[in-house]
Parts: C-alpha cells; sequence; structure tokens
C-alpha cells in the first residue's frame, strides 16, 4: 500500500531543517526524510486492535514540522523510526481482533491517537491514564509498543496518512450520523481547543485572545465560543483569508501585527486598559486580556502575550516556534500563569465527566459547530508534493486545513 513515511538519521534530519528555507525544493528530493512509499498493509499487533481504511485523513501542523525537520529534537527519545505518518482521521474498521468489543466492522470512527498505558498492555497503568489524561503518560517508551507519544509518530502503530491503519479498542470513537467526515477528522484539533477552553478557569465576561488563525487557532475560538458563548474572543492574524474565518467563528475583532505601538493602543482600546511606554522596550498594558492562546509560539507573540496580559493572567502555550530571547519582567510584575498545552483528556468540567473527543463529536451531532468547511483543500495520496506546496503557502491558497482521500 501507499503511505507517507518518515525514515531518517540525525545528520540528514538536520541537514534538511537547514536547507529548506533557502531552498524549500529540497523536502522533495533523497535527502529528505518523508516521502511517499510503498510499504505492506499492517497487522494487528493484538487481541484488542481494529484494522481502519481512512476515508479522510488530515495533515497536522505537527506533520508538517516532521516533514520540514523543524521539530525539536528534545522529542527524539519519545519516538522511533521508520514510521508512517498522519494521526488525524475520520475511516471505516475493516477487521476487529477477537477481543474487541462495542467496535465491528463497518462501523466508521475517529482514533484518539495518544498511545498511553491501555494500547501499550500495560496492566497497571500509571497515575495519568489512570485519571483519563494518557496525554501525560509516563510510560510512552515502555510496553508492548516501541518508544512514541501517539499514532502516526512511532514504528510501532503507522499512521493514516496511507491506505490502512490501525487503532486500539481504547482509541476508537464512534462518528455520529450526521456528521461529516471532515468535521470527524478535525477532532483533534477541535479537542485540542476544548482541553484549553475547559482546563482554564474562565469567568463569565473575561476577554480572551487567540494567537494565530490556522487551524489550530480557528478550532481554540470555536471551542472556546462553544464552552463559554460569552466569553469575549479577540485575535492576531496578518492573513486576510484567516482573519475572515476567525470572525466567521465568533471573534469579536482580528487584530493584524506588527505588535508595535498602534498595536498595543488598538488591545487597550478593546480592553479598557492602560498603556505604558517604557523608554526603549515595547508598551505594557495594566489592565487587558485575561488569557492568552497562543498557537504560534515566536519569539514576538509571547513578548507581546506577556505585555498585553491583565494582573494575574494567564499565558496558554499551544504553539511552540523557536523562541530566543524572551523580557520575563511581566511574568513577576504581573503574577502571570504560564500554561503548556498538549492534547485532550477526560473532563472533569465537562458535563457527564465526557473526553474532550466525546465532547467534539456530540457538539457535532447537535449541531452546535460544524467545521467541516475548514477542511478546504483535499488531495490523493499520490498528489503529496502538491498538498505539501499548499500546506507550505496556506495564505497564497486560502488554504485551512489540508486533508486525503486515499
Ligand atoms: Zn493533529
Ligand atoms: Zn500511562
Amino acid at each position: 500500500m501507499k503511505a507517507l513515511t518518515f525514515q531518517y538519521n540525525i545528520p540528514q534530519y538536520l541537514l534538511t531543517g537547514l536547507l529548506d528555507r533557502q531552498w524549500p525544493g529540497v523536502l522533495f528530493t533523497r535527502l529528505a526524510p518523508v516521502r511517499m512509499r510503498e510499504i505492506p498493509e499492517p497487522e494487528l499487533p493484538g487481541d484488542e486492535w481494529v484494522k481502519i481504511r481512512p476515508r479522510i485523513s488530515g495533515l497536522c501542523g505537527s506533520d508538517i514540522a516532521i516533514v520540514a525537520c523543524h521539530e525539536s529534537l528534545t522529542m527524539q527519545p519519545f519516538a522511533s523510526n521508520p514510521f508512517v505518518m498522519g494521526h488525524e482521521v475520520c475511516g471505516d474498521i475493516v477487521q476487529a481482533g477477537p477481543a474487541v468489543s462495542g467496535f465491528e466492522p463497518g462501523d466508521r470512527v475517529t482514533v484518539m491517537p495518544m498511545l498511553g498505558c491501555a494500547p501499550r498492555g500495560i496492566e497497571e497503568p500509571c497515575v495519568y491514564c489512570a485519571s483519563g489524561r494518557p496525554q501525560l503518560c509516563v510510560n510512552t517508551t515502555m510496553g508492548a509498543l516501541p518508544p512514541g507519544l501517539f499514532v502516526g509518530a512511532t514504528a510501532g502503530v503507522p499512521g493514516f496518512l496511507s491506505e490502512m491503519g490501525i487503532a486500539h479498542v481504547s482509541q476508537l470513537y464512534k462518528v455520529p450520523d450526521g456528521v461529516s467526515d471532515e468535521a470527524a477528522c478535525l477532532t483533534d484539533p477541535f479537542s485540542n481547543g476544548l482541553h484549553m477552553a475547559f482546563q482554564n478557569p474562565i469567568e463569565p465576561g473575561e476577554t480572551l485572545m487567540v494567537i494565530g488563525c490556522g487551524v489550530m487557532g480557528l478550532a481554540t475560538i470555536a471551542a472556546l465560543k462553544a464552552v463559554h458563548p460569552d466569553a469575549r474572543v479577540l485575535a492576531v492574524e496578518i492573513d486576510p483569508f484567516h482573519s475572515e474565518r476567525a470572525l466567521g467563528l465568533g471573534a469579536e475583532a482580528v487584530i493584524k501585527p506588527p505588535m508595535d505601538k498602534e498595536f498595543y493602543r488598538k488591545v487597550a482600546d478593546l480592553t479598557d486598559a492602560k498603556v505604558f511606554t517604557p523608554l526603549l522596550t515595547q508598551p505594557l498594558l495594566i489592565g487587558g486580556v485575561d488569557r492568552v492562546f497562543d498557537t504560534v509560539g515566536s519569539t514576538e507573540t509571547i513578548d507581546m502575550s506577556l505585555r498585553v496580559l491583565t494582573n494575574a493572567g494567564w499565558y496558554n502555550m499551544l504553539g511552540i516556534g523557536e523562541p530566543k530571547k524572551i523580557d520575563w519582567t511581566p511574568v513577576w510584575l504581573k503574577e502571570l500563569t504560564l500554561r503548556g498545552v498538549y492534547g485532550y483528556q477526560v473532563e472533569e468540567q465537562a458535563p457527564g465527566r465526557e473526553h474532550d473527543f466525546a465532547v467534539a463529536l456530540r457538539l457535532h451531532a447537535e449541531g452546535k459547530v460544524d467545521l467541516s468547511d475548514m477542511v478546504t483543500h483535499v488531495f490523493k495520496l499520490d498528489e503529496w508534493p502538491r498538498a505539501l506546496e499548499v500546506a507550505l503557502h496556506k495564505g497564497k491558497y486560502r488554504a485551512v486545513k489540508i486533508a486525503f482521500r486515499p
């Protein structure tokens, strides 16, 4: 079968990551670790596993970081290669192992990709998995599978940017009738947004700011508005097409960088804050936004976030860029809270203590949210080079989510 595969050695990875900015074409050469390859269909690794034929599979921002060799090498101990990429899927079960209950061939499902204790066959789950938080599992290098945090980033569980993938029964969620394949395949980024919406103790009347309106930013705006309809959401985005999408999902205003005096003045006007302008640095707001959700994570966006947050505000880090020197002064001056956000979990705050995946599918089934039209570009696996070109130039192609119908 065809599969988008990652196979590398460290020098090759470093060289590709260095060259790609000057010479994007390097990603299509034999130097690049990611290529469409012909490989055998996966086997079920155990009785509790199913085979899934993808209907549609999304290309995630994290996948693009792997393709371009920009993912931090800090992640290296928690991965194993070669692997088949792809963790965002809506597909049909075509085979179920003998110990699978509750699911059968023909079921349309999506997959919660985290590979915690259950898929690893670890009988005494760690404290995080036991409380429904497999994204924090401490055993991701142990058990029956090779190292890997999630499906599509480990040699053990081939991903869904392929003609056939697999999943453990504990990872499956049935897609309700009436929910589109596209919406189901967006459950991963939308659940990430829901996780933040539940984990931040947001009070009525708060002003929230989402930085970056790519897939993660838009999914976060949708999630914040779904869980806290009264919250004001301001967005920060430069691209006009993505700004329009943010407004469509309920953002009250979209503010454009550059983060200069004008920018701080606009945020202050929208939040009734006071602007203070130090002699040699960017301005600082007292008053301002209650929480920032930064999907970019660059030096500029982190610095700007700390400056616009109100006293005792929260900075949520979703995206991770390559930040350099940060002036942390506002963190102590304003007693800010910095919070990392990764994945999704069972949410104590959700009605019925649901997993974010269940909430995402339910909100779609109830017609309260529809993210289907975020899938703007769909390709065949053979069209991989074209898909990557669009993914790397989303503004130019008016693209949000790029997906494949294998
Ligand atoms: Zn993803
Ligand atoms: Zn665990």
